[in-house]
C-alpha cells in the first residue's frame, strides 16, 4: 500500500511537474523521491525510507527541518499578518530584520532592499550600482566584471554575470556582455605557488581589467572565499582584500554575492568578515529564512541609499517584488538570527567542523581523491579519473545508502545543516566513503 502510493506520487509528478535543473528524459533511470516528511537533518519518503539531507536541500536549511523553534514563530506570526504590501507600509517583522542584519554588519551596510529569491538580489545589485552611478552623473559605467566560474543565479540579468557553460551557453544571444577576470581558485596553485599567491594573480588580473576600462565598469561582482555552483573553488581571504583596495582606487563598486556562503556556512557569519573588508553590496538569500520561504536581500552603504535620495521620482530605485518583506518570511529569519544568537551556533560549529574534517580523514587521503578541501562548514573533493556519469551514478547509489548529496561533475561536497550530531557526523561521512568507492568506477 505504502510501495504503491510511493509510485503514485512519482508517476504523477513526472506527468505534471517540471522539476528544475533536470533532464526529465534521465528520471527515466535517475530515481524522483516523493519526500512525505522531515526532521531534523532527515528527510522521509512515503515508505519511510530516510536520507540524511547533506547539501542543506540545495543549501538552503541550516537549522534541521521542521525546526521547532522557527515553527513556533512562524505560527505566531501567521496569526499575526501573513503579508501586506511594502509600499507604503512597513511592519514589524522587516524593521527587526533589517535592523538586526546592519548591526551584524557593524552599521556599515545599513540598508536593506527586499526581494524573494537569490537571482532577484543579484538583480537589484546590478542595477542599483547602475542606477547610482548614472544619479552621479557617470551613466557611462555601465559595465559589470564577473570571475571565471562564477555563478549568481539564472535570470537574463544575473545569468550575464555567470561563467558556467552548462547553465549559460544556450543563452547566450540573450545576454549582455560582460567582462570575464580570473578566478581565484586556489587549486590553480603552481609548483611553489601558494593560496596567497593565486590571490595576488588574480587580483593583478582585476587591476589589469581597472586600469583599462574602470570608466565603464559599474561593479565586480564575487562569490567571497567559495566559488560553490562551479564545484566548490575555494580561495584565499587576501583576494578579497586586494579585490576591496582596487575597487576603491578605480571607483568601481564591489558586489559581494553571500547568497551560499552567509549565515555562518563559511565559519563567520558573513564570509567577508574574514579579509576585513565590507563590500558595497551585499546579496543574502538561501540560508537566512532557515530553509522555510523564499527570501532575499541586497544590503548596501549608505553612499548609495543617498544616491537615489532626491525629490525626483525617477531618481528613486523604484524596483518591486510583489511579495517584496514578506512577514512570514522575515519572520523565520528572524527565528533563526535567534538561533545563532542563542546557541552561539559559529562557535559550536568550529567543533563540528573539526569533527566532521576528521571523520572524512579517510576520503582526504584516499587515492581516488584530490584536492580534498574544507572551509567552515562546506567539504569538497575531486573524484580522480571517475569513469563518466559519476555524478548521477553517485547521487543514485546515495540515496541507497540513506545519503542525499548531488556532486557537481566529479566535485562530491558536502554542505550539511548546522545540527549535526556526532553520530550524525560518523554516519554522514562513513556513508560518504562507502558510496564514493562503489560509485567511482
Ligand atoms: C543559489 C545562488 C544564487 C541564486 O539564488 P536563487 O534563489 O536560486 O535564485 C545566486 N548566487 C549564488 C552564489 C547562489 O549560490
Amino acid at each position: 500500500m505504502e510501495v504503491n502510493q510511493q509510485s503514485d506520487w512519482v508517476a504523477r509528478s513526472l506527468k505534471s511537474v517540471w522539476h528544475p535543473c533536470t533532464q526529465m528524459q534521465h528520471h527515466e533511470t535517475v530515481p524522483l523521491i516523493p519526500v512525505s516528511h522531515g526532521r531534523g537533518v532527515w528527510l522521509y519518503d512515503h515508505q519511510g525510507k530516510r536520507y540524511l539531507d547533506a547539501i542543506s536541500s540545495w543549501w538552503v536549511n541550516l537549522f534541521g527541518h521542521a525546526n521547532p523553534r522557527i515553527n513556533a514563530a512562524l505560527r505566531e506570526q501567521l496569526d499575526l499578518l501573513e503579508h501586506a504590501m511594502l509600499a507604503g507600509f512597513t511592519h514589524e517583522p522587516v524593521i527587526q530584520l533589517s535592523e538586526r542584519l546592519a548591526a551584524l554588519t557593524q552599521h556599515q551596510l545599513g540598508h536593506a532592499f527586499y526581494a524573494s529569491d537569490g537571482a532577484s538580489a543579484v538583480e537589484i545589485a546590478l542595477k542599483m550600482s547602475f542606477h547610482s552611478w548614472r544619479n552621479r552623473g557617470q551613466g557611462e559605467k555601465q559595465e559589470f566584471v564577473c570571475l571565471k566560474g562564477s555563478y549568481h543565479g539564472e535570470t537574463i540579468g544575473a545569468l550575464a554575470v555567470t561563467d558556467v557553460a552548462l547553465f549559460k551557453d544556450a543563452y547566450g544571444p540573450l545576454l549582455r556582455a560582460t567582462q570575464t577576470v580570473m578566478s581565484p581558485d586556489a587549486r590553480q596553485a603552481l609548483a611553489g605557488e601558494s593560496a596567497a599567491d593565486v590571490a595576488r594573480r588574480a587580483a593583478a588580473d582585476v587591476e589589469r581589467m581597472f586600469t583599462e576600462r574602470a570608466g565603464k565598469i559599474a561593479a565586480i561582482i564575487i562569490e567571497p572565499l567559495v566559488q560553490c555552483a562551479t564545484g566548490m573553488a575555494m580561495h584565499d581571504p587576501l583576494y578579497l582584500k586586494l579585490v576591496r583596495e582596487l575597487c576603491d582606487q578605480h571607483g568601481v563598486h564591489l558586489i559581494l554575492d553571500e547568497i551560499a556562503v552567509g549565515c555562518g556556512r563559511t565559519g563567520t557569519f558573513f564570509a567577508c568578515e574574514q579579509a576585513g573588508i565590507w563590500p558595497d553590496f551585499l546579496c543574502l538569500s538561501k540560508g537566512i529564512s532557515g530553509g522555510y520561504l523564499p527570501l532575499s536581500i541586497v544590503l548596501s552603504r549608505d553612499e548609495i541609499y543617498q544616491a537615489f535620495y532626491d525629490a525626483d521620482v525617477t531618481r528613486g530605485f523604484l524596483h518591486s517584488h510583489s511579495y517584496t518583506g514578506n512577514p512570514l518570511a522575515c519572520r523565520a529569519a528572524l527565528a533563526t538570527l535567534d538561533i545563532f544568537a542563542e546557541d552561539q551556533v559559529l562557535e559550536a560549529n568550529k567543533a563540528r567542523s573539526r569533527k566532521l574534517t576528521d571523520a572524512l580523514a579517510p576520503l582526504a587521503q584516499h587515492e581516488r581523491v584530490s584536492n580534498f578541501r574544507n572551509r567552515g562548514m562546506i567539504w569538497a573533493f575531486d573524484a580522480v579519473n571517475a569513469a563518466p556519469g559519476f555524478s548521477r551514478r553517485f547521487f543514485t547509489e546515495g540515496t541507497r545508502q540513506e545519503l542525499l548529496l548531488r556532486p557537481i561533475g566529479n566535485t562530491v561536497y558536502l554542505m550539511p545543516p548546522y545540527i549535526l550530531s556526532d553520530e550524525e557526523i560518523e554516519g554522514l561521512a562513513a556513508r560518504t566513503l562507502s558510496v564514493f568507492e562503489k560509485t567511482v568506477d
